[in-house]
């Protein structure tokens, strides 16, 4: 029995003893991290203004080259956030590269269905739509690979009527959790969901297991 809590995207080390983690480093050189949780490595959409084309795939390369890195993320669009044109090359460029070495991508999008849509069109790596807060018809409608997750993290402790529609209605197979940046720990996650899914603790941790080990290829 597998009895771990995976959690796809935290910006924390773990926070309790039998949590699998894969938190995001931005770019940051990988070695200033401790080895014993996973990594994603990528230029987040709000930081578009910070670096330069040459720079970013520069340090991307650099990081990738550590087996700790296990996804390009987080990535992607936000309307919110300044500078769209530049987002979209630079979201562009990391997808190419994603697709290039095989990784799969820890994606942020924020009002931007259609332009993340076009990005990924012909991306045939997983996809884990991260922070998802949506409607599930979201989800379909990027899920064009037919390997396209959503990721649901502190949302369901206070679930909208949409998300807690889309947490009855999306296949286990194409689900995870997530932490963020939320003061809140993996375990209160994993209890609120399996009690709106109805069923136990434990049969979703191994379900969780199961979508972990097969879109980043680990044996933990
Ligand atoms: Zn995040």
């Amino acid at each position: 029995m597998n009895h771990k809590y995976y959690n796809v995207h935290t910006h924390k080390k773990p926070q309790i003893n039998n949590e699998v983690c894969i938190r995001n480093a931005y770019l940051t050189p990988i070695e200033r991290f401790e080895p014993n949780y996973f990594l994603s490595t990528g230029l987040h959409p709000w930081h578009v203004a910070s670096i330069s084309a040459k720079e970013l795939m520069s340090r991307l390369e650099k990081n990738c080259n550590n087996k700790q890195v296990k996804a390009i993320g987080e990535i992607g669009l936000d309307k919110f956030a300044t500078d769209y044109e530049r987002q979209k090359s630079y979201f562009d460029m990391q997808i190419n590269f994603a697709a290039q070495r095989h990784y799969p991508v820890i994606l942020h999008q924020v009002k931007s269905v259609e332009g993340v849509g076009s990005v990924i069109k012909d991306f045939h790596e997983p996809i884990i739509l991260h922070g998802f807060n949506g409607h599930v018809s979201v989800w379909e409608q990027l899920n064009r690979n037919g390997k396209t997750y959503i990721s649901v993290g502190s949302n369901c402790l206070n679930p909208s009527a949409k998300l807690l529609q889309t947490l009855k209605d999306i296949p286990l197979k194409n689900l995870f959790l997530e932490t963020d940046n939320a003061a809140v720990l993996v375990q209160t996650v994993y209890e609120k969901i399996a009690g709106i899914r109805e069923i136990e603790t434990s049969k979703l941790m191994e379900e969780m297991a199961t979508n972990f080990k097969s879109v980043f290829k680990t044996n933990i």
